[in-house]
C-alpha cells in the first residue's frame, strides 16, 4: 500500500521522539515531516534534538529540517507530542485546515465532541468525531500516561463485577516530565510528592473513557476515583499501587481471570497492538520497571501483587511505560484504528 504521509509535531521532545522511533518501520504511516518551536525551526533535527534512545537516530530523520508547527506540512495526519501551553491553539489550527490530529496533550481531552481513546477500550466513541466542526479535519486524543494503565486495568473489573470507588498512588518516571525535566538537584536521592495537574487528570479521564455515548457527547462514569501523585528517579515506566471497590462480590482468581481474558476485537491486525494488553504476574514481587516495561515492545500493562484489602476489597500493583503505551504507542494506535475504521479515507 502507499504509506499515509504524517507529520511529528513537538518531534524533538521525551514523546516526539518515540514517535519517530516507533514510526520508522510502519507498515502503513510515513514520516514526512518533524515541527516544533521556532528554537529548533530551520535546524537539522540531529542538531535540534538531543536524542535520548539507546538506539541511534535514522540518517533519514536526523537530516530531515525541523519545520515550524503550522499548517501547511506535507501531511494528512499529525501525531502531537506538543508541550500543553501551545498544544490547545496549535491542534485546533491544525485540525481546521482540513488535518487529522492524534494528540498526547490534555488540552482537548475532555471536550464533550473529542474522542479520549483507548483502542482496546472504548472503540465505540470513535464516532464524537462526526460532530466536531473543523470541516474535513478532526482530533482525537489519548489519555494522560497514568490513566492509560489505569484504566487498561480498571476495564475488565468495571465490566465483571462494577466498580464502587478505586484508590490509586503513582510512583511515575522522570521522562513523563518531558526533557529536560526536573531538575537533578530536585530529583536526585528524593522523591516529589507532587505533580501539577495529574491527580485531577487521573480523578476524571477513566470515568470518560469508561463513559457511554449520548446526546451530548459521552455520559461519564460515576465511581470515585482518588489519586496521588509522586515524580520518583525512574528513566521510563510509572508504577501505580490501585485498592479497588467492587459493586459485586468476586474471587481473586475471578479477578485475575478477568485481566486475562481481556481481549479486544476493534484491535486485530493492527500493527501496534500488542498480542495481549494485559498480563499477570504471579511473582510476589513483580511488576517492576527495568524488568517489565518493555513488554510487548512497550505496549502490554503489567500488573501483580492481587490480595485482599482491609479498605476496599482488592489492592494490586500496575506498571505502564509512558512514553510507548501511555504516549506515543497509545496515539499510532489510536491513528492504525482510524485508519481500520475507515476514517482517514474520508480526508
Ligand atoms: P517535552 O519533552 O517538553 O517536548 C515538548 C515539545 O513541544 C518539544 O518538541 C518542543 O519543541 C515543543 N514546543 C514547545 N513550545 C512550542 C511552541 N511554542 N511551538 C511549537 N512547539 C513547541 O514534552 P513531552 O514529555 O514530550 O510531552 C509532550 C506532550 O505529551 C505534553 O503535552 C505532555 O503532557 C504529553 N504527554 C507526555 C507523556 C510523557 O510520558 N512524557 C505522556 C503522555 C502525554 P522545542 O524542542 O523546539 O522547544
Amino acid at each position: 500500500m502507499k504509506k499515509i504521509p504524517v507529520a511529528v509535531l513537538g518531534a524533538t521532545g521525551s514523546v516526539g521522539q518515540n514517535f519517530i522511533e516507533l514510526l520508522q518501520d510502519h507498515p502503513w504511516f510515513e514520516i514526512t515531516a518533524l515541527a516544533a518551536s521556532k528554537r529548533s525551526a530551520g535546524k537539522k533535527y540531529r542538531d535540534a534534538a538531543n536524542w535520548l534512545s539507546p538506539n541511534p537516530l535514522a540518517q533519514r530523520y536526523g537530516d530531515m529540517v525541523v519545520r515550524e508547527c503550522l499548517p501547511g506540512l506535507p501531511a494528512k495526519l499529525v501525531f502531537s507530542g506538543l508541550d500543553a501551553t501551545v498544544a490547545g491553539e496549535l491542534e485546533t489550527a491544525f485540525a481546521t485546515a482540513g488535518y487529522v490530529v492524534v494528540s498526547n496533550a490534555k488540552n482537548h481531552r475532555m471536550e464533550h465532541d473529542v474522542p479520549l481513546m483507548v483502542p482496546e477500550i472504548n472503540p465505540q466513541h470513535l464516532p464524537l468525531i462526526k460532530r466536531q466542526q473543523f470541516g474535513r479535519g478532526f482530533i482525537i486524543t489519548n489519555p494522560n500516561c497514568s490513566t492509560t494503565g489505569l484504566v487498561l486495568a480498571l476495564k475488565p473489573l468495571h465490566d465483571n463485577f462494577g466498580l464502587e470507588s478505586v484508590q490509586v498512588m503513582t510512583m511515575q518516571a522522570l521522562s513523563g516530565a518531558g526533557y529536560p525535566g526536573v531538575p537533578s538537584m530536585d530529583i536526585l536521592d528524593n522523591v516529589l510528592p507532587f505533580i501539577a495537574g495529574e491527580e485531577k487528570k487521573l480523578e476524571s479521564e477513566p470515568l470518560k473513557i469508561l463513559g457511554r455515548i449520548n446526546a451530548p457527547g459521552i455520559e461519564l462514569e460515576t465511581f470515585k476515583i482518588s489519586a496521588q501523585c509522586n515524580r520518583v528517579a525512574l528513566s521510563n515506566g510509572h508504577l501505580e499501587n490501585v485498592s479497588v471497590k467492587l459493586s459485586t462480590k468476586a474471587m481473586a482468581r475471578d479477578v485475575i481471570a478477568a485481566w486475562k481474558n481481556f481481549r479486544s476485537d476493534a484491535v486485530e491486525g493492527l500493527p501496534s497492538a500488542p498480542q495481549r494488553p494485559l498480563i499477570y504476574f504471579n511473582e510476589e514481587n513483580y511488576p517492576q520497571p527495568r524488568l517489565h516495561r518493555m513488554i510487548n515492545g512497550g505496549m502490554t500493562v503489567s500488573i501483580g501483587r492481587l490480595r485482599p484489602c482491609p479498605v476496599m476489597d482488592f489492592r494490586f500493583t500496575l506498571l505502564v511505560h509512558n512514553t510507548i503505551r501511555g504516549a506515543a504507542g497509545g496515539a499510532i494506535l489510536n491513528a492504525e484504528l482510524l485508519y481500520k475504521k475507515g476514517y482517514l479515507n474520508e480526508q
